[in-house]
């Protein structure tokens, strides 16, 4: 058996040693269009933060890989894969020329492929010190870059803005942040939530400013951001960090007939709508759901592996997403953003929170500073209890 797989992220990786563990004798091809071999995505603030370098984040040991059988090409971008050969064509540092190589299951592991853009003017013309972060070579950059700052600008109330404060504010780099809703993390907290990381985001020294469109970057004669035009004036800012999400979507999946819709479809076990082709990871939408975050990249890519050789199950979402957040624990389970039904604890050290559906099921609920609670708001979340948050925290 040949397996090929597009991108070398955790759960790539991860599906290729779970087939390891079990199947012995099979090729084993990691694709990966990055310059060092798998590392983690989740500290590569550190990088941008000057305080290690880029190889430091490395996670696997390229001898441990070659004495399992598995081969991993870095700097080896896919460009193309034909369906009815079942061959995936890709391009690499070492050669001029496209090379090939056939599979016989095929797994698209290719994450978030890069950071979105905002789309205003002066974004995309070469303006320098106009940041996004997704991998090391963005982390090298940002750290490069934000020497000698006077005032940095986060743009985006998603996940990578947290890295985004843990940058600038390392570097004593006046910062503030422009959020174009009425909240920070408003996709993925309640309001009480959101007011508590606030607080967190002001002990850092950070501006919040809220309901603010960006409509242009400007920049100075040597071509390096000046200002940022908002429908609320114009601020000074000579680095800017946009986190406004990730893109999934690449012409390697465009052209090649796989089905998408935010991500590429599949089932609990991963198949797409092509025969021998799987999906897993940030780029896997499981009946309609996409997910971001490491510990479902690795469970997937662990269920995966275990589906490829002869274990009869599927995929079941961890429901959790833990996260530090300037010090702090916070831990968000299912969905909580649906706000029917929502009881909270809270006193000045912990939040607890819970939410239900319209059948009083708990289908969300938040944690902060609380580890003690996590393990009762999970199991209630997962099994979709009927109980009181009171209930639920004497379970
Ligand atoms: C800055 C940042 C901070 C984060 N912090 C957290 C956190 O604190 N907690 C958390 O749970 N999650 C966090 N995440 C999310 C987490 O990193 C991802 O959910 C996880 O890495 C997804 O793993 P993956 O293997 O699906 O994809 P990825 O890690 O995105 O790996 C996919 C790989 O495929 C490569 N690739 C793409 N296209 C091709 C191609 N055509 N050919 C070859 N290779 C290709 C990509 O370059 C990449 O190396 C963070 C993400 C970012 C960007």
């Amino acid at each position: 058996m040949k397996y090929v797989i597009i991108g070398g992220g955790i759960s790539g990786v991860t599906v290729a040693e779970k087939i390891r563990l079990k199947d012995r004798s099979s090729s084993i091809n990691i694709l990966s269009n990055e310059p060092i071999l798998p590392y983690s995505r989740i500290t590569i603030s550190s990088v941008a933060s000057g305080n290690i370098p880029g190889n430091k984040l490395v996670i696997r040991n390229i001898d441990k890989m070659n004495n399992e059988g598995i081969s991993i090409r870095i700097n080896s971008e896919a460009k193309h894969i034909d369906i009815d050969r079942k061959v995936v064509i890709f391009k690499s540092n070492n050669n001029s020329s496209d090379e090939e190589v056939p599979y016989d299951k095929l797994i698209i592991s290719t994450g978030g492929a890069y950071a979105r853009h905002l789309g205003v003017a002066g974004e995309d013309e070469g303006i320098k010190n106009i940041e996004y972060l997704y991998n090391v070579n963005d982390a090298e950059k940002i750290n490069n870059d934000s020497t000698n700052k006077k005032s940095a600008g986060i743009i985006g109330g998603a996940f990578i803005s947290v890295d985004f404060i843990n940058i600038f504010t390392s570097k004593n780099i006046p910062t503030t942040l422009f959020l174009r809703g009425n909240g920070f993390l408003s996709r993925y907290l309640n309001i009480n939530a959101q007011k508590i990381i606030e607080e967190f985001i002001k002990e850092k020294d950070v501006k919040i400013l809220k309901n603010i469109n960006i409509n242009k970057f400007n920049k100075d004669e040597d071509n390096n951001l000046k200002s940022i035009e908002t429908d609320n004036g114009i601020y000074d800012i000579d680095i800017v960090g946009i986190g406004v999400g990730i893109e999934r979507i690449t012409d390697l999946i465009k052209t090649s007939g796989i089905k998408y819709m935010n991500g590429i479809s599949v089932n609990k076990r991963f198949e797409t709508n092509i025969p021998d082709v799987y999906a897993c990871g940030d780029i896997a939408e499981i009946e309609g759901n996409t997910f971001g975050d490491w510990l479902s990249a690795r469970l997937m890519g662990e269920t995966l592996g275990a589906i490829l050789t002869g274990e009869n199950i599927h995929f079941e979402e961890e429901h959790v997403n833990t996260l530090n957040m300037f010090g702090h624990n916070v831990c968000i389970f299912g969905n909580p953003t649906c706000d029917n039904v929502n009881e909270e604890v809270f006193d000045s050290n912990m939040y607890v929170s819970i939410n239900k559906d319209y059948d009083n099921r708990i289908v969300g609920g938040i944690c902060i500073d609380s580890k003690i609670h996590m393990n009762q708001i999970k199991k209630a979340v997962k099994n979709k209890v009927s109980l009181s948050l009171e209930q639920v925290l004497n379970s």
